[in-house]
């Protein structure tokens, strides 16, 4: 029998990226002003610095504007939360990131529940979140990650209304949220979490499977449904000498394995990673978008 079809993140992820610089092209044409995304760096956490310094430059590729607050690892709360009340208050800007993890010793939802609900591109503001949980409620913006894995759905054409569709993790960043994202595209939804009992048996039952558990492939063939669409948000890297660096990237689902009995499968890398950044331009021009047509 045929092989799962592979969901390229990577390309679906470059031509969202060509949609959004086409409107931020239109805006500027049209009112003189572009969307604007600013990023609060706290600490030199190399991981971190790499992702801010992704986001910039796909900010700038779409013709977004981009503003920078970079504070050292001893930065005071206090000092965090006043960087984040200045770009709340700058018209400049539309969107407004700060890096996570913090240092130790911060409190990150004291720090996230500053930001402007407005302005809130990540989408973790708790009033943002509760929106997002709520019947007849919309978010003005829902997390990156989980909204990128329900566009993947989208564009690779899943019918989503209806179906079976089991989140495997449960975090603030990508299982929740992805678990409300597919409620509201009317999934029944299924969370599967570290004291699930038998997660095999309720994965066999999905027709959607989103994998968000940080453990390397464990997802496997006979977890899935024959025809079932898996998307992987996991990125683990396991040691492999046989490459330069040292190590390979892995998701959470056995992919090889799994290929062979679902319907479509994204690989990892180049599957969810390369949407999560599309995603946040995507908020950014919700935002530019609704702050301009007000101004
Ligand atoms: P967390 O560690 O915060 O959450 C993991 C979740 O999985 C928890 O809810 C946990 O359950 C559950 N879990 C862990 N082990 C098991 C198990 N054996 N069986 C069932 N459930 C389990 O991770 P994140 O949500 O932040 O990230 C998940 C994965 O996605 C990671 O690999 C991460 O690297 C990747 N990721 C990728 C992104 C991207 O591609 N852009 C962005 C963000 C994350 P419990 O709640 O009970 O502890």
């Amino acid at each position: 029998s045929a092989e799962a079809a592979i969901i390229d993140g990577k390309t679906i992820a470059s031509t969202i990226r060509a949609e959004i610089k086409g409107e931020v092209d239109a805006l500027r044409a049209k009112h003189g002003k572009v969307p604007g995304l600013a990023v609060v760096i706290v600490g030199d956490r190399k991981d971190s610095q790499t992702y801010v310094r992704m986001k910039r430059k796909a900010c700038e590729e779409a013709g977004i504007e981009s503003f920078h607050a970079e504070l050292p690892a001893s930065a005071s709360e206090a000092e965090v939360l006043a960087t984040v009340r200045k770009f709340n208050a700058d018209a400049r800007v539309h969107g407004i990131l700060v890096q996570l993890p913090l240092p130790k010793g911060m409190n990150e939802e004291r720090v996230l529940a500053e930001i402007s609900l407005e302005k809130d591109v990540d989408g973790f503001h708790p009033e943002n979140i509760g929106k997002l949980a709520m019947k007849g409620h919309e978010p003005l913006f829902a997390p990156c990650t989980p909204k990128g894995c329900v566009e993947l759905l989208k564009r690779n054409g899943t019918v989503l209304s209806g179906k079976n569709a089991v989140v495997v993790g449960r975090s603030n960043i990508v299982g929740m949220p992805a678990a409300m994202l597919l409620m509201k595209e009317d999934c029944t939804v299924t969370v599967v979490h570290s004291k699930t009992r038998d997660p095999k048996r309720i994965c066999r039952e999905a027709d959607v499977i989103v994998a968000a558990c940080g453990s390397a492939e464990m997802v496997k063939k006979d977890w899935v449904k024959k025809g079932a669409v898996i998307i992987d948000v996991g990125t683990n890297s396991v040691d492999d000498k046989t490459k330069k660096a040292g190590y390979r990237l892995v998701g959470d689902v056995d992919f090889a394995e799994v290929k062979k009995v679902a319907s479509a499968i994204t690989p990892v890398p180049g599957g969810v990673g390369p949407m999560t950044i599309a995603m946040l331009l995507s908020n950014c021009l919700d935002s530019g978008k609704r702050a301009i047509a007000k101004a």
